[in-house]
């Protein structure tokens, strides 16, 4: 496997704030829009900050930038490609009292089919990665997928990702999620996060301030929607590996690991991947699977035959089919075992229950 390496670097600055935010920022902005032609005959909106080269997009589907694939448009839209977009699109939101919420992958995201108000911030543009070889850490964007980061420290002999080979969220939703799998997660690793403000202030979070525990962490609620004031937003983090192992070996278990998810888990639909957090100390899956939901449909979304913690979009889903079975799985498994499974996935907007 080839992947593009970072070209080596030791000036790789983090990402912070550009500049005070000076009076002269509050000053009224003249707003450019503009439209462009969609495939589908739809027109788009496109709003150029004033100084950069940062458009905001209006009514862009967040259908296609979710895993789901369902879910209304972003009231608002934008995904800086550079850390001074990125701070000029929250003074902006700021400047108008907009909501923003934070998006990495959207692998972990139900996007209510009414779409979001305000502003959506998409951090998937925001990609660098730089590997110390005198300390074994990576320092990554919180744009760059946590994947292709397995990957790469395969590569170069270095483990302590390969569980990671399969989560296709973003770095910053691995961190906020604590991601984990095969028995790890992104706590057992991380070294620090640095969080922004709208301020431009950056904050370092530790493994310690970041209050870690099963698929959980200080960042979750306020990091996802929020007004600009409050908004903390994970602009890169740090990881400690250990170098000096076989590149072929870590190669080779990083595969093993791709290979047992393929083999246990739906990978061949849109899906959120596990939709409940396991009550300890049972597994949600089996739950589902006991209480005879596996394969129960409400229009285009499935509770799956392979693992019953998933559920598929098997072609022409809403967000309110999705919706919808969440509800059934809990009424269901709260009614057999006196248990209110609790959901990982983030819902996020209006969901009405039937
Ligand atoms: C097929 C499949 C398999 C999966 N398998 C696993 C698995 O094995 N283990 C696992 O843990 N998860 C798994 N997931 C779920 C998901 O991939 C993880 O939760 C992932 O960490 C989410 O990252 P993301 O970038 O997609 O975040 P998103 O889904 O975009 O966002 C998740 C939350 O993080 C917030 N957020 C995102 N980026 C930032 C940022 N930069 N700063 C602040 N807040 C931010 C969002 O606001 C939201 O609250 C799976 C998902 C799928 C589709």
């Amino acid at each position: 496997m080839t992947l593009s390496q970072e070209p080596p670097s030791t000036q790789l600055s983090p990402i912070a704030r550009i500049g005070s935010k000076t009076p002269s920022s509050k000053a009224p902005v003249i707003e450019m829009a503009s439209s462009r032609f969609l495939p589908l005959g739809r027109t788009v909106q496109e709003i150029r900050i004033p100084g950069t080269e940062c458009l905001v997009k209006q009514g862009v589907s967040l259908a296609t930038l979710t895993s789901y694939r369902v879910g209304g448009p972003a009231e608002l839209y934008l995904a800086p490609r550079t850390p001074e977009d990125l701070q000029a699109g929250l003074d902006w939101a700021d400047e108008r009292g907009l909501p923003i919420t934070l998006l990495g992958a959207g692998s972990n995201l139900l996007v209510s089919d009414r779409g979001l108000p305000g502003l959506v911030v998409c951090t998937r543009h925001l990609r660098r990665t730089r590997f110390d070889e005198a300390n074994g850490q990576v320092m990554a964007y919180a744009g760059e997928p946590i994947a292709r980061l397995a990957w790469q420290a395969a590569e170069r002999g270095w483990t302590g990702l390969e569980w990671a080979v399969g989560i296709p969220g973003t770095v910053g939703g691995a961190v906020v999620m604590n991601a984990g799998a095969h028995a790890a997660c992104t706590a057992d690793i991380l070294v620090d996060t640095h969080v922004l403000a709208v301020d431009g202030s950056i904050e370092i979070f530790t493994p310690q301030t970041l209050n870690f525990g099963y698929r959980t962490s200080a960042l979750q609620g306020i990091a996802h929607t929020a007004s600009a004031q409050t908004v903390k937003l994970i602009t890169q983090a740090t990881f400690q590996l250990t170098p000096g192992a076989d590149p072929k070996q870590v190669m080779a278990d990083t595969t093993a690991h791709m290979n047992q998810r393929r083999d246990t888990q739906p990978y061949h639909l849109p899906s959120c991947g596990s939709v409940f957090r396991n009550p300890t100390p049972y597994k949600a899956g089996w739950l589902i699977e006991q209480s005879g939901l596996k394969g129960h449909q409400i229009g285009g979304a499935q509770i799956a035959q392979r693992h019953a913690n998933f559920i598929l979009n098997c072609g022409g889903a809403s967000a309110n089919d999705v919706f919808q079975l969440i509800r059934l799985i809990q009424s269901e498994v709260e009614r057999n075992w006196s248990l209110l499974l609790e959901p990982e996935v983030k819902m996020l907007g209006d969901f009405q229950a039937a």
